[in-house]
């Protein structure tokens, strides 16, 4: 029997066409992408360790020879002093999520800022105990709501509501959210949502949960892991009181790097709000009289417990710089063309093979598109293995998904037609076997 080979040049000759033609492409040469035998990595992986910029390495190096030069009067006569440096981040992270400049402050680890943020905003009551979050949402999401709720005396049975997938490919429609939020308004304390769902990839409407929840007198906090830096934020007039994320997945900041904390305006002077405190939540016009009594900084910045961790902060301050030049309305657009073209070769070239899960609006999605591999329940794990083998990085969730993220500062669309060549490579061989 003999096969068609399906023959790619002329999407070949497109993907290098829409590569060549788009500004942003120029960013690719900002960072460094891992090799593959002698070529390159296609690297789909951004949404879980983004990869890092070539301007990292002497940021890192300038703090350590200021540490060796200077030692403690770094702290004001560095390059980079660091007494103010969470400054450095301060516009550019407020830019990435759409907030005012003190709304946003960039400390700890994702999960810890959590932490501090239910510790304001989740003051449940007996009448209104509840914690509202998706079904299936992230480990360390489920564990800190419902260590949360327990500390507080409840019991996560009764006081956490899941709202359950209602569509086909596991996805969560908008009017069911807002239903959920509508019929448990009364009982619920916070809403806490991701502004895109790792597993999905589904984007939520934030000013449309913000103010459903808002209008039930609940709180509303964001976590947006898989959404800052994907897609273009306006946490501001969104409303919502509070959001996290962490810098190392699309903001590309590097393993374990500063996080990011939200705390809308409205919570600024709130210093009668309870929170946990250390000396650098202190206003910083006493912090160094060193005197008994806290006094919270003004905005998100109250929020603050200790010093900041410079090497860590160096990455992400260097990081930020490229979100500034490039903007991120340019690389949401960039994104849509790369995703919505990632797309169109899977159905096209694969669609017996894949099945998208991730909604197909584009306004339901950032770059991320999960992928469900048809047929043998050992299929997907032998078509992640033959695409690892071939250079080409995503990753897998058992029992069957593949997530591929194009993004915008370092996918090509030749990238995503690599991909699809491979899978198509697999299943003809596979089918032929
Ligand atoms: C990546 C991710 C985390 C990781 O938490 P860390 O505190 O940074 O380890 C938590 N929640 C969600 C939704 C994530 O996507």
């Amino acid at each position: 029997m003999t096969m068609d080979v399906t023959d790619f040049s002329a999407a070949a000759a497109q993907a290098e066409a829409l590569d060549a033609a788009d500004p942003l492409a120029r960013f690719r040469e900002r960072f460094l992408v891992p090799r593959h035998g002698t070529g390159e990595q296609a690297y789909f992986c951004g949404n879980s360790l983004g990869l890092q910029p070539r301007a990292v390495r002497e940021a890192l190096l300038e703090e350590l020879d200021d540490w060796r030069e200077l030692a403690v009067e770094a702290h004001f006569r560095g390059r980079h002093p660091w007494m103010p440096y969470h400054e450095f981040v301060r516009e550019d992270l407020a830019a990435v999520v759409g907030a005012l400049p003190h709304e946003v402050v960039a400390m700890n680890s994702l999960t810890v800022n959590l932490h501090l943020m239910m510790v304001s905003f989740y003051r449940p009551t007996p009448e209104r105990p509840a914690i509202l979050i998706e079904k299936s949402a992230f480990p360390s999401d489920q564990h800190a709501v419902a260590s949360q709720i327990r500390c507080h005396g409840f019991d996560p049975a009764e006081a956490l509501i899941e709202v359950a997938a209602d569509e086909p490919a596991g996805t969560i429609s908008p009017g069911a959210i807002i239903d959920a939020i509508d019929r448990h308004g009364e009982r619920i304390a916070l809403v806490l949502l991701p502004g895109v769902q790792y597993l999905t990839g589904e984007a939520f409407d934030l000013a449309g949960i913000t103010a459903a929840a808002h209008r039930q007198g609940c709180r509303v906090g964001f976590d947006l892991a898989h959404a800052a830096g994907n897609l273009e934020l306006a946490l501001h007039d969104a409303g919502c009181d509070f959001a996290v994320w962490c810098s190392y997945k699309y903001l590309n900041a590097g393993p374990g790097a500063v996080a990011g904390c939200f705390v809308h305006e409205r919570h600024a002077g709130a210093h009668d709000l309870p929170r946990f405190a250390g000396w650098w939540g202190h206003d910083p016009a006493t912090r160094f009289q060193m005197k008994p009594g806290f006094v919270p900084a003004r905005g998100a910045d109250g929020w603050q417990l200790s010093n900041p961790p410079i090497l860590a902060l160096a990455p992400l301050r260097v990081s930020l710089a490229i979100f500034r030049e490039a903007g991120m309305a340019a690389l949401r657009a960039r994104s849509l063309a790369l995703t919505g073209t990632f797309e169109g070769l899977i159905q096209r070239h694969a669609g017996d093979v894949l099945e998208i899960l991730t909604p197909r609006e584009p306004a339901r999605r950032g770059c991320q598109l999960s992928l469900r591999v048809k047929g043998p329940r050992d299929a997907g794990r032998a078509l992640f293995e033959h695409l690892h083998a071939a250079g080409i990085v995503v990753d897998w969730r058992e029992p069957d998904v593949i997530r591929a993220a194009p993004t915008p500062l370092y996918s090509r669309h030749a990238d995503c037609l690599r991909f699809v060549q491979a899978v198509r490579t697999w299943a003809d061989g596979r089918d032929r076997a």
